[in-house]
């Protein structure tokens, strides 16, 4: 007789794991199906380039997770029981400029202000004060992160009962722009504050990236570019052993291709293979919602949410190149040469806009190049041969070229690669090629091949605009993870609150699911068990 379940999750990125680890700790019996032969998606840690070179396949710092209740309180036992460990490296980023300066932002707040002093005391003191003010509602951010919609205030109301609510319902309904050109002045600590408020992939001139001023450096200046020991695939398998441990079943290889329905429910899943996978209790999705809602007939779905999801944008996406290295890049760092776990080159607000208006013409902008590098191998020596360094250089750059489509990533991404590497030696000219030991590239194309889930290259699930965000994503009415076929649960980036390594959409779907059937999440992380 076929093995019976009670939930049907697709996919094994971190947030169906996640989603997954609350139902097993409910002692629901679980299976996971994911398409690589890997678990992890986009935290998976892999060996790219030389056989001891571990490196993060994407996800490398898990910032925002700090703040999830998973990590925070340790809800499942991942810290405790699973031996999760993070480290938090200093110095966090530099970013070296063209003039031969650099900005370095140190763990040591004071050590920071410093740097912002060099260009501006009014910038270092506006530098304080922006960390300041995000501490006195990141409470309220939080909590609108790691609620599920439909089951706690909106983010609006929240901030309305503050006798400043009203400034920041305006502030984080702004542009980061616009927020960065309010508090600081120079030039370059403008450019330092816009690379970072640019790392979740939004453009910064665009409206409700207000809040990323604010919170990508407020979560860096406290947790550093904290790093998992041992790979971000720490976290995903650590939740594998968890799923195990208690029941649960992951089955690799497993690609599914349609869902089943009777009558007007989702009872399970089919794969590529010609397996079918019945759950009795809730059949959970982490596949992209443009691609799952080809899983059903329109009229299942009904026609305004296919219409909505046919419309979904991907926003942003990435180019990465992973190095095997026998030295670490080393930076202009105060009078020095040295290294830091990542280092941001954008060189000015300017460079940013355009590469920003490139990115929406599907255009490479070469006369505007800029480079996230991130040496994790600095914080954590056990994913290298002694002596050895990865590094992964990322680039925003587009998927559909205007001039060839995504098929012509294939004919010029080591071209791209090249240009890419050239421009960083400018930063760090002691990566000559004999420190180069191996190299694999992944354009935005090839991040679609490696992982579906990254539909059109993107890898934080969709744009996160006003259209797709909030109660909109991944559609109005639908934000609460419950699908428009009864029995079928959305999580994953393509819900609130959507990309990034968080937790969040996994941990708020297990929350709404546990409420359907009759329990809570509070009382699963109490140790209640349904059967
Ligand atoms: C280059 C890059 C760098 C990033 N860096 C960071 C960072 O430093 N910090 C951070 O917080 N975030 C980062 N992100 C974003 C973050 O990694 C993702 O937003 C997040 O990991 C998404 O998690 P997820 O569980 O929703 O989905 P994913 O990680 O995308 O996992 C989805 C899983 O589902 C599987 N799947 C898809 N379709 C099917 C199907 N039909 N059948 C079965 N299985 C299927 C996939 O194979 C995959 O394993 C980065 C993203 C990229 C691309």
């Amino acid at each position: 007789m076929a093995e019976r379940y009670d939930v049907v999750v697709a996919g094994a990125g971190h947030n169906s794991l996640v989603c997954a680890a609350y139902l097993t700790k409910a002692g629901l019996r679980v299976l996971v199906l994911e398409a690589r032969p890997n678990i992890g998606g986009n935290t998976a840690t892999e060996e790219l380039t030389l056989p001891g070179y571990k490196h993060d396949v994407a996800c490398s710092a898990y910032v925002l997770l700090q703040a999830s209740p998973a990590i925070r309180n340790d809800e499942l036992g991942l810290i405790r029981k699973y031996g999760l460990k993070f480290v938090k490296p200093d110095p966090i980023i530099t970013m070296p400029f063209k003039d031969g300066t650099s900005l370095t932002m140190w763990l040591d707040i004071d050590r920071t202000v410093e740097e912002f002093n060099k260009f501006s005391k009014r910038d270092g003191e506006a530098y304080r004060r922006i960390i300041a003010e995000y501490d006195s509602v990141k409470s309220i951010f939080g909590r609108n992160t790691y609620t599920p919609i439909g089951y706690g205030p909106s983010l609006d109301d929240e901030l309305i009962q503050r006798s400043d609510g009203a400034l920041w319902l305006r502030r984080y309904k702004q542009s980061a722009l616009e927020v960065v050109r309010e508090y600081f002045q120079d030039e370059h600590t403008q450019t330092f504050m816009l690379g970072l408020a640019s790392l979740t992939t939004q453009a910064v001139d665009q409206p409700y990236t207000g809040r990323l001023a604010y919170s990508l450096v407020n979560g860096r200046q406290y947790n550093s570019w904290i790093t998992l020991v041992g790979g971000s695939g720490g976290f995903p398998n650590a939740l594998a052993r968890l799923i195990e441990d208690e029941g649960g079943t992951i089955i690799t290889n497993k690609q599914v291709v349609d869902l089943l329905i009777e009558g007007d429910r989702c009872v399970g899943f089919a794969t590529a293979d010609g397996g079918t996978y019945r759950a009795e209790k809730a059949v959970v999705s982490s596949i992209h919602i443009r691609q799952l809602v080809e899983m059903a007939s329109r009229e299942k779905w009904g026609d305004t949410f296919v219409k909505v999801v046919e419309n979904w944008q991907p926003g942003f996406t990435f180019f990465e190149t992973h190095y095997a290295l026998s030295e670490p890049p080393l930076y202009p760092i105060g009078n020095e040469r040295r290294p830091c776990v990542a280092s941001i080159i954008v060189e000015s607000v300017d460079n940013l806009l355009r590469f920003t208006s490139a990115m929406r013409r599907g255009v490479i902008h070469h006369d505007a190049p800029e480079i996230l590098a991130i040496c994790s191998s600095l914080a954590d020596e056990s994913r290298t041969p002694p002596g050895g360094h990865t590094l992964k250089c990322i680039s925003f750059l587009p998927y559909d070229l205007a001039d060839g489509g995504p098929g012509k990533w294939d004919e010029i991404k080591e071209e791209i690669s090249q240009e890419k590497l050239e421009h960083l030696r400018k930063f760090a000219p002691n990566l000559t090629d004999d420190v180069i030991l191996g190299k694999h590239i992944d354009s935005p194309l090839d991040l679609e091949r490696r992982n579906l889930h990254n539909w059109r290259g993107s890898g934080h699930g969709g744009e996160l605009s006003p259209a797709q965000s909030g109660a909109m994503r991944p559609v109005y009415g639908w934000a609460s993870h419950r699908m428009p076929i009864p029995g079928l649960y959305q999580t994953g980036s393509t819900t609130h609150p959507g990309g990034s390594a968080s937790a969040g959409p996994g941990r708020n779907a297990a929350w709404v699911i546990l409420d359907d059937l009759g329990t809570s999440l509070e009382a699963v992380v109490a140790g209640e068990r349904l059967v």
